[in-house]
């Protein structure tokens, strides 16, 4: 066994991705996936583990990643962002959670959830001031829409902000922050009018940290340990009314499109996880022996592998589906919701095989077969459960069909 540890470890054999998949991209697609992929490998691969262990975020390597332009992918180059499409975003997404699903989720937190909103609803001044200086990696936002008594529910917010001169005074607990340990902004939703219910609910941009806002303990997950989720409690703090994001009552319209598009963040993150589970399992199965030869030269491994494979490429095309419509400024909320979807039951099936066909290897610490199923697990529940998307892709079908 102690073998096995060893040459694994010290083993760089890599899937190839098929040939179909990567003629499909642009050159720039192709460059910029090549680049995620080796500072993935480079950087985040070797460390993983730790992160995941020690529950640290990745400061250094967030940092790094900025340098790289991939906290604001999709942010024109006027505003400091790298000027990309969205199908560069699910690729960059990919690779960087193949390397590490930690710093996958902080990376999309800040492109589609934080810097999403601002660049689409945001003032100039808003853009100056809460764009600019996220795009480079030294600091980070985080979105706030969740409360302990409302997740899927969205529209049912009770954090308040009420007007009171020239200033939104905000009361409420904000539950299940990402990035609320280390951004140094929010777009936080908040009702100003109860009689209106979610056309009531506005977008308001809090700086961080603030006065009259505590931050929960930080929870201790299931996987994506380096990423820190806790509450944002307020209570009574203020912010300029300046700070409000597009109209009052848009809060709720805003948050569903910043979720559509952080959908196809979510469909690359459970992608990454998915294809780096493939590749240990098939390496694995290629050095392995039982009964006297390696355990992919058995037809039932090789059915597990060939399902995996397939519920990966039927995901990534799904993925890149969505983003090309949204690129294309065609709808794309059905087709986000499948990508999601797909992508995270992919990741989560994908794993959970990767355990199998390691055995006793798969659910121990030692190899990443246990933390890939682990950090899978996540995507099937943030930015609307797997029960929403259906939802989603059921409630746009109906409409289509005129039903
Ligand atoms: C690690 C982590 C990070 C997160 N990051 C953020 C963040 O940055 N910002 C943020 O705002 N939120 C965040 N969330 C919150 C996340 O989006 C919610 O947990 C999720 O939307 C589900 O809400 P809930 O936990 O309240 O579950 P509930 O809404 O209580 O759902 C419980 C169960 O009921 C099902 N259900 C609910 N309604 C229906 C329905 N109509 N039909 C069928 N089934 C239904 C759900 O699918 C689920 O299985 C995060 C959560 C976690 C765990």
């Amino acid at each position: 066994m102690a073998l096995y540890r060893n040459v694994l470890k010290m083993s760089s054999y890599q899937l190839k991705r098929s040939i179909a998949s990567l003629s499909a991209l642009s050159e720039t697609h192709q460059m910029l996936q090549k680049t995620c992929r080796d500072f993935a490998d480079g950087e985040l691969k070797p460390i993983a583990g730790k992160i995941d262990k020690e529950h640290f975020y990745p400061k250094e390597q967030i940092k790094k990643m900025g340098e790289l332009g991939l906290l604001a992918v999709t942010v024109p180059e006027e505003l400091n962002g790298t000027g990309l499409d969205y199908l560069a975003y699910a690729i960059a997404m990919e690779e960087i959670s193949r390397g590490c699903a930690s710093a996958g989720v902080i990376m999309s937190v800040n492109n589609s959830l934080f810097l999403g909103p601002i660049l689409e609803w945001g003032t100039p001044e808003q853009k100056d001031k809460f764009i600019k200086p996220f795009t480079g990696g030294d600091r980070v936002g985080c979105f706030a829409l969740s409360e302990p008594g409302n997740g899927s529910d969205a529209g049912a917010a009770s954090t308040t902000a009420s007007l009171q001169g020239d200033r939104f005074i905000l009361n409420g607990t904000k539950s299940w922050i990402t990035n609320g340990y280390e951004s140094e902004a929010a777009v936080v939703f908040a009702t100003t009018d109860k009689t209106l219910k979610h056309k009531g609910i506005s977008a308001v941009i809090v700086p961080k940290p603030i006065k009259g806002l505590e931050l929960g303990k930080k929870e201790d997950k299931l996987g994506i340990r380096g990423s820190s989720t806790c509450n944002l409690i307020f209570d009574n703090c203020s912010v300029p009314k300046e700070n409000l994001l597009g109209q009052p009552g848009f809060g709720f319209k805003i948050a569903m499109m910043a979720l559509d598009a952080g959908r196809i963040g979510i469909a690359g993150q459970a992608l990454g996880i998915a294809q780096a589970a493939l590749e240990v399992a098939a390496e694995y199965s290629s050095k392995r022996l039982a009964f006297g030869k390696p355990i992919v030269k058995l037809q039932m491994i090789q059915n597990k592998l060939a399902d995996m494979a397939l519920r990966l490429e039927s995901a990534r095309l799904l993925t890149w589906r969505a983003a090309w419509l949204k690129d294309n400024h065609k709808p794309y909320t059905k087709e986000a919701a499948m990508a999601k979807l797909a992508a995270s039951e992919a990741a989560t099936f994908v794993s959970h095989q990767c355990i199998q066909i390691l055995g006793g290897m798969g659910y121990v610490s030692d190899m990443p077969a246990e933390r890939f199923y682990r950090d899978a697990r996540i995507t099937e529940i943030y930015e609307g459960t797997s029960e929403i998307q259906r939802l989603v892709i059921a409630g746009s079908l109906i409409k289509e069909l005129g039903l």
